[in-house]
């Protein structure tokens, strides 16, 4: 019998599936074509939804708790306190499940309550702060998170400072794509939320082979690109600080990709290659075709592009995948032809 004993086995090994039709007709693969016979740059996507927990954040999860435990910081019964309502709570929530710990998340009033009961169902407590009050209001969301996180047997991760993020990226993800391509890859693509991904995978590429190029996504007006941090809609990627799990000389390139961009790929990801994932796929997806675009141009058929997809599209059903929602914001509902950003509503 083949069998895992716990859920938090099944983290990580995920996947790489090559694109096809959504690449655009200059570089589109037949799905039919055999491997190695693709005429020109190959894009494989790593399909991180199939983590346990929904996203590629189940392995920071992972790490960041078994490090704390290691060094005395999390000890039995303790317990998880995180700002966060995302992927990196939903992963946190489901291996203090397994290790016995409890999990308090804090989170702004304007997060969904579909997000809240994610966590919830993991047996999480949510405590909501309201977004109205300013930073140094004792209910803010800083300073409850903080107060809770300096009560006895409290943790706080810090996934935006804790180098155990970074790490399981280098340890983890790195060493995956590079023996799934059996060292081939050229290019990794990802986005940027606290650049942990883009920092571990790529130091773990760089040293296997220096020439593989590393490749930025970011939303326009996003610090990693030159911005300001002026607001975008893509969730769970873009700053607008500098976090200290970004290695600032980790990318040889960034790819400033708007947000009207961003959710036609997602759809189109969808509609083209039944890859159903949030809106930070769909970013990084195409800013993966416009790179194997400029290559296919450059005659480069031995380029193997890596781009990874964060999570699943389930989580933005009544964002991104809503007609209503896309059209409230000027943004075309069908291909990825339609160029209108927020700013021209
Ligand atoms: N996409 C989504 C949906 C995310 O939740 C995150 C994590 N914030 C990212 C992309 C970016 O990953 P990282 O934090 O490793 O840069």
């Amino acid at each position: 019998m083949k069998y895992a004993s716990s859920l938090l086995d099944l983290i990580g090994h995920t996947p790489l599936l090559r694109l096809s039709t959504s690449l655009g007709p200059e570089i589109q693969v037949d799905p039919d074509t055999p491997q190695g016979q693709e005429t020109g740059p190959v894009v494989l996507a790593k399909v991180e939804y199939l983590n346990p927990g929904g996203s590629v954040k189940d392995r920071i999860a992972t790490r960041m708790i078994e490090a704390a435990e290691a060094e005395g910081l999390l000890k039995p019964g303790g317990t998880i306190v995180e700002p966060t309502s995302g992927n990196t709570g939903v992963g946190l929530a489901m291996v203090a499940q397994r290790k016995g710990y409890s999990c308090i998340f804090v989170c702004p009033d304007k997060v969904s309550e579909d997000k809240r009961n994610v966590l919830k169902a993991y047996g999480a407590e949510v405590v909501v702060c309201p977004t109205a009050v300013a930073p140094e209001h004792p209910d803010s969301y800083y300073n409850v998170s903080d107060r809770l996180a300096s009560e006895p047997g409290a943790w706080k991760p810090d996934q935006y400072s804790n180098p155990h993020n970074p790490r399981s990226h280098y340890e983890t993800t790195g060493p995956e794509i590079w023996e799934q391509t059996d060292g081939k890859i050229t290019h990794f693509v990802a986005g940027v939320g606290t650049g942990g991904t883009i920092t571990g995978v790529g130091r773990y590429l760089k040293e296997r082979n220096p020439d593989i190029q590393v490749i930025g996504a970011d939303p326009a007006g996003s610090v990693y690109s030159g911005g300001t941090g002026r607001p975008y809609l893509v969730e769970g990627v873009g700053e607008d600080f500098w976090p200290e799990t970004y290695d600032r000389d980790i990318a040889d390139r960034i790819i400033e990709v708007s947000d009207a961009d961003s959710f036609a790929f997602t759809r189109r990801l969808a509609r083209e290659e039944a890859l159903l994932v949030g809106g930070s796929s769909g970013m990084a997806a195409f800013a993966a075709k416009q790179l194997a675009t400029e290559l296919a141009a450059e005659g480069r058929t031995d380029a193997v592009i890596v781009v990874l997809l964060p999570d699943s599209g389930r989580g933005y059903l009544t964002k991104v995948f809503n007609d209503e929602w896309l059209a409230q914001y000027g943004f075309a509902t069908g291909g990825a032809g339609d160029r209108r950003t927020v700013g021209e509503v």
